[in-house]
């Protein structure tokens, strides 16, 4: 179950000692724009950058992590990066060559950003032997959500040592606006499968309608994940609260979900 607390989003099914969360909405940040305000997360998208990382330093302040932040570019790929204490600041402070759609760490004092404005966002919370955290979050839009990032990022926290991973999927698209491209379901179908497809695609008139969250959950099951909580919230349909690409034409702030293993 998700509570809204402090402007974020919050799973009870991810609540551990010492790990902090939360997938932010419009709500509590500093852009001024029309079309960011007031929680942008994302850069070249009219903010200036320091009001991108004070926006980014409030959402950490809200999740109650660490400042030290990852969120380097996102391509819409299945590319998860391990990373540490030391990543901190890369893709807010300072560029590198590192581009992917998720990030997996066991380190404590590092905070995992990734950024949506309709796609999926993911966080995984693997719980060790000992207790001890493990933990993943990443950004799965349609591509994301077809090449299985999701799943790969259980397998990741499980291979680390986590006996138990749990789930949480914040604010996206749901399957009542997302219309796809027929293609995209012959891309589906291709990989992940018939029946994948005939479960989470449906046709309404001439048009096919995707329930990338419904795909998502159902990969994470199936690799293993004991809980997948959903936020039943489109973003599409609540453009006042939420970024959304498709409701504005791609004019837009951008969402961040944070998670991290706390000093
Ligand atoms: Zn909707």
């Amino acid at each position: 179950m998700f509570r809204y607390n402090r402007h974020v989003w919050q799973s009870d099914v991810l609540e551990l000692a010492g790990v902090g969360h939360g997938f932010s909405t419009r709500e509590g940040g500093v852009s001024t724009e029309a079309h960011t305000s007031s929680m942008n997360t994302g850069f070249y998208r009219g903010d200036s950058d320091d009001t991108v990382r004070e926006n980014i330093r409030l959402l950490c302040s809200y999740a109650n992590i660490s400042e030290n932040v990852v969120g380097t570019p996102q391509i819409h790929s299945a590319e998860i990066r391990v990373v540490g204490r030391e990543n901190g600041g890369e893709g807010i402070f300072r560029d590198v060559p590192y581009p992917c759609d998720g990030f997996v760490t066991e380190e404590r004092g590092v905070t995992l950003l990734i950024r949506v404005a309709d796609c999926a966002p993911v966080l995984l919370l693997g719980i060790r032997g000992d207790g001890s955290p493990v933990v993943g979050a990443v950004h799965a839009g349609w591509k994301g959500t077809a090449l299985g990032i999701a799943p790969k990022g259980a397998k990741m926290l499980f291979d680390m040592g986590a006996e138990r991973v749990l789930a949480a999927i914040g604010p996206c698209i749901h399957e009542c606006c997302f219309n796809v491209w027929p293609e995209r379901r012959d891309e589906l179908i291709s990989l992940l499968g018939r029946e994948m497809a005939e479960r989470h695609i449906t046709k309404r008139g001439d048009e096919f309608f995707a329930d990338i969250v419904g795909i998502n959950a159902e990969l994470l099951y199936g690799a293993g994940v004991e809980k997948v909580d959903i936020l039943p919230e489109c973003t599409q349909c609540n453009p006042a609260l939420y970024h959304s690409h498709r409701a504005t034409g791609g004019v837009r702030g951008t969402m961040g979900a944070v998670i991290g293993i706390t000093e």
